[in-house]
């Protein structure tokens, strides 16, 4: 299951998509213009972007600029010219031509999917390293034990390193949209990642906002 962003402003096309992508479990959140998908796209983690390239309000083009950190698959009308399709290269990860085949379609979306999806197996800076599939942690070395909250914080804030992640958002991922926690439970074990690893100078405290995690 992945959480899908549909940035298209014909709602036939909108819903056409979302249908075909829920049919087969992922989660779609559907948006009609590029300040939405803006918006949605900081408020929400997405796993892949579909992303129309001639919407009402600006071209899709400045909505990735915008949200570089999702993968995304452009929409592109037929006898859209080949500099646009060139211009694909500023960081989309496929595109499709309008109409299209519902198959093509479901198969794009996996294939940038099971791409982007590679989280490197072992991450690994100064003498820190993680096993992701094996849930483990060596610092200079020895192994680190870390709760499970630890371990997923640690884990969101590499996968989207050097952007700004909210406290809510890193509550909601760690512990679940249903966790009546505080915010203050993400500073909490924050610092304790910070201390436990020594990351002090990699995972950065935000103000007002969040945090983030520099390489
Ligand atoms: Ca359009």
């Amino acid at each position: 299951m992945a959480k899908i962003l549909i940035v298209e402003d014909e709602i036939a096309i909108n819903d056409l998509l979302r249908l075909n992508l829920e049919i087969i479990g992922h989660k779609c959140t559907s948006v009609y213009t590029g300040k939405d998908a803006i918006r949605a796209a900081r408020e929400q983690g997405f796993d892949l972007m579909l992303l129309d390239v001639m919407l009402p309000d600006m071209e899709g083009f400045a909505v990735l600029e915008k949200v570089r950190d999702v993968p995304t698959i452009f929409l592109t009308a037929r006898g859209a010219t080949t500099d646009k399709i060139r211009g694909f290269g500023l960081g989309a990860d496929d595109y499709i031509v309008k109409p299209f085949e519902v198959a093509e379609l479901l198969a794009r979306v996996s294939a940038v999917l099971r791409r982007s999806h590679k989280t490197e197996e072992v991450y690994s800076i100064g003498d820190l390293s993680i096993n992701w599939d094996a849930h483990e942690v060596f610092l200079e070395g020895k192994r680190v034990e870390l709760t499970p909250q630890e371990f997923t914080l640690l884990r969101i804030l590499i996968e989207k390193r050097n952007v700004c992640l909210s406290r809510q958002r890193l509550l909601a991922e760690a512990w679940g949209t249903d966790f009546l926690g505080e915010s203050r439970t993400v500073d909490v074990h924050i610092q304790k990642l910070r201390k436990k690893l020594k990351l002090e100078n990699h995972i950065k405290t935000v103000y007002k906002n969040g945090y983030r995690f520099e390489e």
